[in-house]
């Protein structure tokens, strides 16, 4: 189900999505079945002894989307609407994502049916556990390696890092990514999806011949990616920060904000709203104003076909996964806004991610300056490889993105070869 309420399975969304790309680029029709199919699933359903000593049955799922460019990566997910097609789904995006950016990667996701917001920190961590260990049997840091996803974050990974070292008998760092620093994080780690974005951003915009110093910014979901991608566009492009919201409801100042400041508020207040001297807007008016860049960055099926002729910013960058419905994207093209697509703006994260198991396994840590001059390649190159495909194939970023990232796992199963 989605949020506003129509039920698309999104595997189907995502065997869509490779069917395009595969008519554009002709591709066989083996190739095209083996592309829409994932390569390993692990169903495990395990118990979990709750605070009060009753005993919960619950099911995760661990997939395995396409290893052919490297080892599987990709996050874990507790959430009480799981289902395997969404793990499906989120698997092949991952896939998509690493091959985007050219990293070795392939793509993996991972899911536990559950509702975190109605248990103890300590059953998390024992429902953590038993689900590392019901997997352990297909990750690893030569296989698939996890990251956080919704409602898991850097204490979980340290979880199963240890309770994957426990049955080994010796510390394997390298099996999650999004780790404590303390436990082989990486620095940047936090804010690298949102610095990411903000460098697809000043790309597209030398492009479009805009100035990024002075243009105008909102971003829908000040959160993680959101108050990273608003603070870095202002400290390191003097963006204007306009507006910004989360889930309670957004503020407006048209002379700008310190999203810094923003940012106190919000940790001391728990909110955006009635930050000084900006005025109250809905999530929904954000959307629509009048700015250069807009940055959505909370939750997907955002802008759709109800609202995608009243956007107005020239610039896109989608911090979220998926908050652009593909009706909607066809709206945006013909209005001339760029979109740049969730599996290039907010492949930050997973590249550093990257970057943090490179460090596990060479066992050297780099200092931030590395981590964050390294990003900004990888980055810069990515946007430019994706515009330069948009370009000539006169297609929006988001199929240009595609194409580029089908075309590398595609290529990498040929020289493969089919074994035996
Ligand atoms: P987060 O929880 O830190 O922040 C989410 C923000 O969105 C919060 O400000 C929250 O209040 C707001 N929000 C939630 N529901 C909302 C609603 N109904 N209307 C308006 N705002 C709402 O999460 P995050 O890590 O910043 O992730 C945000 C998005 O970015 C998600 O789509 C996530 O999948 C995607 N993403 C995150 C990363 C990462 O590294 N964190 C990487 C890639 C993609």
């Amino acid at each position: 189900m989605t949020d506003n309420g129509t039920s698309l399975n999104p595997f189907d969304t995502a065997k869509q999505q490779v069917d395009i790309v595969a008519d554009l680029l002709t591709l066989d029709s083996g190739v095209r079945k083996v592309l829409k199919r994932p390569m390993r699933e692990l169903t495990v359903n395990f118990p979990v002894r709750m605070d009060d000593g009753s005993v919960e049955a619950y099911t995760g799922y661990r997939v395995q989307y396409n290893m052919a460019r490297g080892p599987s990566k990709g996050g874990i997910r507790f959430h009480p609407a799981v289902t395997l097609d969404e793990v499906r789904a989120l698997a092949a995006w991952m896939t998509w994502k690493c091959a985007v950016v050219n990293i070795p990667y392939g793509g993996a996701k991972g899911g536990v049916v559950c509702d975190p917001t109605k248990m103890s920190k300590r059953e998390i961590e024992r429902l953590t556990r038993r689900y590392t260990s019901g997997i352990a049997i297909i990750i690893g840091p030569e296989v698939d390696i996890p990251a956080p996803d919704v409602n898991t974050d850097s204490q979980t990974m340290a979880w199963i890092v240890d309770t994957y070292s426990q049955q080994r008998g010796y510390s394997v760092p390298g099996v999650a990514t999004g780790k404590p620093i303390s436990l082989g994080g990486s620095e940047g780690r936090a804010e690298a999806t949102g610095r990411g974005c903000a460098y697809v951003i000043r790309e597209a915009a030398k492009d479009l011949g805009l100035r990024v110093k002075g243009s105008t910014l909102a971003v829908q979901g000040f959160g993680n990616v959101g108050c990273a991608a608003a603070n870095i566009l202002y400290d390191e492009q003097g963006t204007k920060v306009v507006a910004l919201s989360d889930v309670f409801g957004g503020i407006y100042n048209p002379d700008g904000m310190n999203p810094h400041a923003v940012e106190a508020h919000r940790i001391r207040t728990g909110s955006v709203v009635g930050f000084p001297g900006a005025r109250p807007i809905t999530n929904a008016e954000l959307l629509e104003l009048k700015v250069d860049l807009l940055v959505p960055a909370a939750l997907e099926h955002q802008i759709t076909e109800k609202n995608a002729d009243r956007i107005q910013a020239k610039i896109v960058g989608e911090g979220a996964n998926g908050p652009t419905v593909p009706t909607a994207d066809r709206i945006l093209f013909e209005k001339g806004i760029m979109v740049l697509p969730d599996v290039l703006a907010n492949a930050g994260g997973v590249t550093v991610s990257y970057f943090e198991w490179a460090q596990n396994v060479q066992s050297y840590y780099w200092p931030l300056s590395e981590v964050n001059a390294r990003l900004e390649q990888v980055m810069v190159r990515s946007y430019r490889e994706v515009a330069r495909v948009a370009q000539e194939r006169k297609v929006h970023q988001r199929t240009a993105a595609y194409v580029l990232a089908i075309q590398r796992v595609v290529e990498a199963m040929r020289v493969r070869g089919i074994y035996p």
